[in-house]
């Protein structure tokens, strides 16, 4: 069995930064990841907030922070972590494909993956019309009209993305006013594509093979409409991705990992960051901070341990 220092679960920023700092401290280090490197940046268009790089797109940043790891002699594998059991001052992290690793320490940076509205025809027509990642499916819809559904920061910056091809954008929520910051909604009424259906619940997503159509409903007046669209793009929050944690009771109700301000869980040795971890703001540059704060603290951990 292959036995590390720290095992990261999860290659998105929170992950990357840890990455460093524990190789820094001459900690064996594995990266685990189940997709690609860069975790929701991959899926983000476009990054302006991240300090000193500028306007950069979510793929540049996410091969920048990945190209750091690998310079700094990251060793990251492909995996889906399926489970850690707890052996004291050992874990062992089990992957979906049968890999069993031992460690002293874990990072979990898993993230979260976008919520469903659970109404009829979403999952029948997931990629045959509806879609949770603008910069992924957009090119799909060039001229074509498309539903936006939310009403926060994600959906508008989608939504302006999306004009940059689509024909026409409604924007579809179910509150009677949006979420996102003035200069998000300021720069997507500035496209000339955005119509607003405030206060609109979705009711289905109706087609055969492809979306044809959606169907909203006042949630005052309870009137149903059918906008006629190709497309269908969902931003309306995330589940936190700690299905594998179960059993380990480091978690919320919600399903986020709770956490000291040192990052660790209840159980030593087991840390938790970036957006799977309850807290207040879910952006890259605090995934970042959280990573690194748990990398130092896990330095200190396992020279705790080596001293038992
Ligand atoms: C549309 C959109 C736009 C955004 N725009 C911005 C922005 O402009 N600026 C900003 O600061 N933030 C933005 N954010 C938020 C930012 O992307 C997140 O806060 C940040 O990526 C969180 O980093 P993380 O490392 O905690 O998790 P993530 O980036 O979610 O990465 C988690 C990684 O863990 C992997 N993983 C999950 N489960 C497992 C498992 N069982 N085994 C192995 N690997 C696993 C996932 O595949 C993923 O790669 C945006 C988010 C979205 C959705």
């Amino acid at each position: 069995m292959d036995k590390y220092d720290v095992i990261i679960i999860g290659a998105g920023p929170g992950g990357m930064a840890a990455s460093l700092y524990t190789v820094r401290a001459n900690l064996k280090t594995l990266m685990l990841e189940k997709a690609a490197p860069g975790g929701k940046m991959m899926s983000t268009w476009e990054v302006e907030n991240y300090p000193g790089l500028g306007k950069v797109t979510g793929f540049e940043i996410s091969e920048k922070m990945f190209n750091h790891t690998q310079e700094l002699g990251v060793e990251y594998k492909y995996g889906d972590v399926s489970g850690i059991i707890d052996k004291g001052d050992i874990k062992e992290v089990h992957t979906s494909g049968g890999d069993v690793y031992e460690t002293k320490a874990v990072i979990i940076g898993s993230g979260t993956t976008p919520r469903g509205t659970n109404a009829p025809g979403e999952s029948k027509l997931s990629g045959r019309g509806v879609s949770w990642c603008a910069i992924c499916d957009g090119a799909f819809f060039n001229d074509k009209d498309v539903v936006v559904v939310g009403g926060g920061n994600s959906a508008i910056e989608e939504a302006t993305y999306l004009s940059k091809m689509v024909n026409h954008i409604t924007v579809v929520n179910v509150l009677d006013t949006l979420q996102a910051d003035k200069k998000a909604i300021d720069e997507a009424n500035a496209t000339g594509k955005m119509d607003y259906k405030l206060g609109y619940e979705i009711v289905s997503f109706d087609g055969e093979k492809q979306l044809e159509s959606v169907t909203i409903r006042n949630v005052k007046t309870q009137e149903v409409e059918k906008l006629e669209v190709e497309g269908a793009f969902v931003f309306i929050g995330h589940i936190p991705e700690t299905k594998f944690l179960e059993g380990l009771e480091i978690t919320n109700q919600w399903g986020y990992i709770e956490v000291n301000s040192k990052m660790e869980t209840k159980i030593p040795g087991i840390y938790g960051i970036g957006d799977v971890i309850e807290k207040e703001l879910r952006q890259i540059a605090t995934a970042v901070g959280d990573g690194t704060i748990a990398a130092v603290n896990v330095s200190k951990y396992i020279e705790s341990i080596s001293h038992k």
